[in-house]
């Protein structure tokens, strides 16, 4: 294959080509430096400078002021899910989780692992075609936090809203949607997401938090599971996967240049209404997983009325240059995952091919 194709998959996931050829360009020699970003050290001038830039214009995309940090962890979202209630949870002051799908569950069995969980809200029960409303949010008394997960990329479902939790601090795994559209990222109290769907490669979890936050992790716990380590030393204290760092930082400064989250709100809300048009329009012939008003618009899933021809809509929109559209294995049918970085051109490619597959197969 000599040309990129339209990847939809659900993260690691596309990344804007311009970021890409950018990174290209500066591969072998960095800056001047006569190495490669790849050789670098962590120390070095010109990284220490990549990293400032990074969390500066994260900071400034989120419009946070200086109450918060920015702090890059290794391990995943999936460590984080430990880490939260490690750092912040305990027997008297649970954590209290909104399970809205696959990966709150995840981050809630950390917790109730620990003994320091509980429920807050669940829609388990409607096979997570929504997420739970402000009212059916029951917080512990005396919770650590509500933790949400802003969206769901394996139902394809996102949040509308931002919790009300009456001064409960409120934690966010943004992992696939942060930075897709303007939000009052200023009501969290602790932000998290695994760069691989909006902002970057794998390797990287971006945490923004209030650094009253950060800077109380308990000291028993071993250093590199203690936020307050990260955020006293700039991320810095041991050798951070600075790749990955360097991308985000791009990937950010890619979307100031795009004209911030204004315009990428914009954008994925468009987007997304192309293919949920689809969907709508096409007497039942696709369906959509995800209850009007909970409607994603990173994950798009949908399953065909007959099962039987999902297979040959994936090989054929294959074909066609459009990767990555099966769904997962725990929803079935298709997801399409339209990150920041997926261009207009590409949805509109495969709506078009949606409208084409009904026409020839109803
Ligand atoms: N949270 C969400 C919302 C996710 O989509 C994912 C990964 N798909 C994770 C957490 C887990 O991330 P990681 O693989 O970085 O541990």
């Amino acid at each position: 294959m000599n040309e990129r194709i339209y990847n939809f998959n659900p993260g690691p996931a596309v990344l804007p080509e311009e970021v890409l050829k950018e990174v290209q360009s500066e591969l072998l020699n960095f800056r001047g430096t006569g190495m490669s970003i790849l050789e670098i050290s962590h120390r070095a001038p010109a990284y220490e400078e990549v990293h400032r830039w990074a969390k500066a214009d994260i900071k400034e995309l989120m419009g946070l002021g200086d109450d918060y940090d920015v702090v890059f962890t290794a391990g995943g979202a999936s460590q984080t899910f430990a880490l939260i209630p490690l750092n912040f949870a305990s027997e008297e002051h649970p954590g209290s989780y909104a399970l809205s799908g696959s990966f709150s569950e995840k981050a809630y069995a950390e917790a109730a692992h620990l003994g320091v969980g509980t429920v807050a809200a669940s829609t388990k029960e409607e096979d997570y075609a929504r997420v739970p409303a402000q009212e059916e949010l029951h917080i512990a008394p005396h919770a650590a936090y509500l933790h949400i997960c802003l969206n769901n990329t394996i139902y394809g479902t996102e949040y509308g809203y931002t919790p009300k939790t009456n001064g409960v601090p409120l934690f966010a795994d943004m992992s696939s949607d942060i930075l897709s559209r303007p939000w009052d990222f200023g009501s969290y109290d602790f932000i998290y997401a695994g760069v691989q769907k909006n902002l970057g490669p794998a390797g990287v979890v971006l945490n923004v938090a209030k650094k009253s936050l950060l800077e109380k992790s308990p000291a028993e716990l071993p250093t590199m599971l203690r936020y307050s380590t990260f955020q006293k030393n700039d991320s810095l204290y041991n050798t951070p996967p600075v790749f990955a760092i360097y991308m985000v930082g791009k990937v950010a400064a890619w979307i100031k240049a795009q004209g911030g989250l204004a315009a990428m709100g914009k954008r994925n809300a468009e987007k997304a209404a192309l293919l949920y048009g689809a969907v709508d329009s096409s007497d039942g012939f696709y369906c959509g997983h995800a209850a009007e008003g909970s409607r994603s618009r990173m994950n798009i899933t949908f399953r065909l009325r007959d099962a039987a021809l999902e297979q040959k809509f994936v090989a054929e929109a294959k074909e066609r240059g459009l990767s990555g559209i099966k769904g997962h294995r725990s929803v079935g049918g298709m997801r399409a995952s339209i990150y920041n970085a997926m261009p207009l051109a590409g949805v509109e490619k495969l709506a078009a091919f949606m409208d084409e597959f009904r026409r020839a197969n109803r």
